[in-house]
């Protein structure tokens, strides 16, 4: 099948690569033409693990082809997928602004019969704005064609996209179309093999099914991080309440992990979406709200627990940070408590060291011109001589540490461990003072 991706983004670019991985043709359309230059010259200008050998081999294959021209994008394919941003704006609604503007886009060139697939993440309705859109852009050239809106929303997580996206747990397909419904089912077989993974209902339903899912995947979390503050001031250790309460099937261990609060391009956005759409529509969302209101807390613990460290003052202290980018396995930095933290260290008069695998180049990109900011090539570089050791991202590179070395090395004894990473025992053996989350206090 022929497919036109719009969106070389996470979503975009491993739809677009998965999908001419199984023998499907598409050109992938993007506004940013230095990202599609990048493309062309066969680099992946994101890391997720996988995505640049994919990408490679099929261009190379000639399967996969990258433009910034719009018009050939609309007329490649009959099959459009749209995958582009919609960031959040101040008031937390989803801006929708290059959704809109691909499907003016295709409004203005469609020639014939076309299917557009909305895998953004987008609010109830949206597929109906897009119609409308595209209607009124090929309305306004004089041409008539019939095409469908569908809803397809993405459930990939950055980190594992491929693995994600080529194994779905499920495939949403929101339209009341059987064409559109039977070309998302062949077009997606050859990942859809081992069972029927299909779900088809309605668009709402679809729109929301996929903000329903990342609310209860944010409360999973706000819930645990609740739960650990409590611990911490009950004198309970929450990993072992964590273990005890995960064994029960109804509850199950998956995405139950207390920390330094949910970051990423996701969660977030979508949160504030949701509990946005849902006062347009006269309902206040109390948890939701409040789901949000506890990460946005959570976000500031470690700055908390090293102040405790050092008596309110971090004035000209030098803080390791081992972990930028929001979770493992991916560079997006995009909300990550790691800026939370920075930021509240230097308003606070202290330096941060830090030292990520792979987000170097976004806290460049975020921060390159930051003089409080040390760019270390290593975790012991960025260790080597600080005050204190913060760890925001779980990086297995991280998970074990030499205690030994760090109490040699770091000028003040002080772990402030935001992923509950270590063994607080085996920590403070070596004289270290180990502050984590919902632990108890440093002994
Ligand atoms: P991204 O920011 O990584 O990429 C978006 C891309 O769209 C950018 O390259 C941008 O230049 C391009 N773009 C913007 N306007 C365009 C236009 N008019 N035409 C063509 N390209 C255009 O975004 P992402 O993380 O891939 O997310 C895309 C959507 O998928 C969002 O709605 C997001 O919420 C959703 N989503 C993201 C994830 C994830 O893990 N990142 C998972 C599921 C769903």
């Amino acid at each position: 099948m022929k497919a036109t991706v719009f969106g070389t983004g996470y979503v975009g670019l491993v739809t677009a690569a998965c999908l001419a991985d199984v023998g499907h043709d598409i050109v992938c359309i993007d506004v940013d033409e230095e990202r599609i230059e990048t493309l062309r010259r066969g680099k992946v200008p994101i890391f997720e693990p996988g995505l640049q050998e994919l990408v490679a081999s099929n261009a190379q294959a000639g399967r996969l082809r990258f433009s910034t021209n719009t018009p050939i994008g609309v007329r490649f394919a009959d099959l459009f997928f749209i995958a582009v941003g919609t960031p959040p704006r101040e008031d937390g609604s989803a801006d929708l602004t290059n959704i809109f503007s691909v499907a003016r886009t295709i409004g203005e060139h469609i020639d014939c019969y076309k299917i557009v697939v909305d895998k953004s993440t987008v609010p109830v309705g949206t597929a109906s704005l897009v119609e409308g859109t595209i209607q009124q852009a090929m309305r306004a050239r004089g041409a008539d064609h019939r095409f469908d809106v569908c809803s397809n929303p993405e459930f990939l997580k950055e980190g594992s996209a491929i693995e994600d996206f080529t194994k779905p747990a499920r495939i949403i397909v929101g339209t009341d179309s059987e064409t559109v419904r039977k070309t998302l089912q062949d077009c997606y077989a050859p990942y859809n093999r081992n069972h029927d993974k299909l779900i088809s209902m309605d668009v709402r339903s679809a729109e929301l099914t996929k903000y329903a899912a990342n609310a209860m995947l944010a409360t999973k979390i706000s819930f645990m991080n609740e739960l650990a503050n409590i611990a911490e001031r009950l004198g309970a250790d929450i990993e072992d309440v964590r273990k005890g309460i995960g064994s029960d099937p109804r509850i199950g261990y998956q995405f139950i992990y207390p920390g330094c609060g949910y970051g990423g391009s996701c969660l977030p956005k979508d949160m504030r979406a949701l509990a946005h759409a849902a006062r347009d529509a006269g309902f206040t969302a109390e948890l939701l709200e409040t789901v949000e209101r506890v990460n946005n807390a959570q976000k500031h613990t470690l700055f908390h627990k090293l102040e405790q460290a050092f008596d309110g003052d971090l004035r000209g202290r030098r803080i390791a940070l081992w972990g930028l980018a929001f979770k493992p396995n991916t560079d997006d930095m995009r909300e990550a408590p790691s800026r939370v933290l920075m930021e509240e260290l230097w308003e606070a008069g202290a330096n941060v060291a830090a030292f990520d695998p792979e987000a170097m180049g976004e806290a460049h990109r975020h921060y390159g011109n930051r003089p409080m900011l040390i760019f270390a090539s290593s975790p012991q570089e960025a260790a080597k001589g600080a005050d204190a050791l913060a760890v925001c991202t779980e990086w297995k590179q991280f998970r074990i540490a030499d205690f030994g070395w760090l109490k040699a090395n770091l000028r003040n004894p002080v772990i402030v461990d935001g992923r509950n990473l270590y063994d607080p025992a085996q920590v403070r053996r070596h004289g270290l003072l180990y502050y984590a989350i919902g632990r108890g206090e440093p002994a």
